[in-house]
């Protein structure tokens, strides 16, 4: 089977949000054509692709004749079922590998992989019923967190417990599923590292990205990190080890907690260029997109060097509460960039773009971003 695909070629991207739209685009500048697969129409990836193919994911015929029609395969949405990426890779390639999704759609599989290779975790036990959770909050103590193990469940997939007598009503809260119960951790931040493994097993990253959430949902990164070298440092090693584990072959958001009593714990894996590493495209010789196509394309990776600080933030549905945002007084503020992802309905809590800014310090990027937002309203 091929291993190389060289521009020219066809991409099947499966799932059409955002992060395929970017993806598709970096992938066209570079002479690619782009196919992406989706139950939806008009989509943000759709809208830049040479093919929009409407179909279910779990219509294993409809992923097959998709992948007939393509040179490899990747994916940006990561609930793509095992079995629609084991369907696609009988026919082209899989890049990431489908069993990656296996491990990462799943909380408590996730948490195993990652514990069982020796990776700092926050302390967590498994639980199926009310009794097997009262066990576990006896045994991890509280404050804890109790979260479902299927990722994002109508947002309603976590609850904090304070005290012991609170887990019948967080059991009733996240709708009395499997679920994990994590220790909570006393947060100094939140930080995330892309990193991006190539077919050869080069290895490349994006440093140290600091993140804050609003609503659980990311609201600003800025990169570099402010955090000390060391820490940095072993969010990098970590990052390296975790896609090596994996044999991984492309782009991977790693999240981490750093806890204020200095220990740096990983939360989240995400398959696929992340979030915060959006800044990428405007800060770095080579984004975080165009690093997953030469991922997944088998070509030598690009420089990820920062061309200087950058911040990023995202812009949500709610913009639109008193109707279209500001776009000109965003755009005035020298340095910022505009990103929106053509989506049509604007949802409270729906990203539908972001804005990146470049300054000398990251200090600086953060508030120039922050300005230019809050031009928008
Ligand atoms: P998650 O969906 O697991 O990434 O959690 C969403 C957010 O909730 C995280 O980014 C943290 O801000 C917070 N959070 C989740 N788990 C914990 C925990 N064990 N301790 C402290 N904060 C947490």
């Amino acid at each position: 089977m091929t291993r190389i695909f060289n521009p020219g070629s066809t991409i099947g991207v499966l799932g059409s949000g955002q992060l395929g739209r970017m993806f598709a685009l970096a992938a066209r500048r570079m002479g690619y054509r782009i196919h992406t697969l989706a139950p939806e129409d008009d989509t943000p990836t759709g809208q830049v692709a040479d093919l929009a193919v409407n179909a279910p994911y779990d219509d294993l015929d409809a992923i097959r004749a998709f992948a007939r029609g393509v040179d490899v395969i990747t994916f940006e949405f990561e609930n793509v079922s095992a079995e629609a990426a084991r369907a696609a890779a009988e026919i082209v390639p899989v890049r990431p590998d489908g069993e990656v999704l296996h491990v990462t759609q799943q909380r408590l599989r996730e948490k195993q992989f990652l514990a069982g290779h020796g990776f700092p975790v926050t302390d967590f036990l498994a639980v199926r019923s009310l009794d097997e959770l009262n066990a576990a909050v006896a045994r991890i103590g509280c404050p804890a967190v109790l979260k479902t193990t299927a990722f994002g469940y109508d947002g309603k997939g976590q609850a904090l417990l304070n005290h012991a007598e609170e887990a019948g009503a967080a059991w009733e809260y996240i709708g009395r599923r499997e679920a994990v119960v994590e220790a909570f951790v006393d947060l100094e931040g939140e930080i995330s590292v892309i990193a991006v493994r190539g077919l050869d097993g080069a290895f490349a990253h994006f440093g140290a990205i600091h993140n804050t959430h609003r609503n659980h949902i990311l609201d600003v990164s800025v990169a570099p990190a402010p955090v000390s070298d060391h820490l940095t440092n072993q969010a990098i090693r970590l990052a390296r080890e975790i896609l090596e584990a994996f044999d991984y072959v492309g782009v991977m958001g790693v999240e981490y907690f750093v806890a204020r009593d200095g220990r740096l714990l990983v939360n989240e894996l995400a398959p696929r260029p992340h979030n915060s590493g959006h800044l990428t495209v405007d800060a770095c010789r080579t984004s975080q997109f165009e690093q997953q196509l030469r991922a997944v394309c088998g070509l030598p990776l690009g420089s990820t060097g920062y061309l200087m600080p950058a911040a990023m933030a995202n812009l949500l549905g709610d913009l639109w509460a008193d109707g279209d945002p500001d776009w000109a007084a965003a755009c005035a503020v020298p340095e910022v960039k505009l990103h929106l992802y053509g989506k049509r309905t604007p949802r409270p809590g729906r990203k539908m773009g972001h804005l990146t800014a470049l300054a000398r310090t990251p200090e600086e990027a953060v508030a120039e971003v922050l300005r230019a937002r809050a031009a928008l309203a």
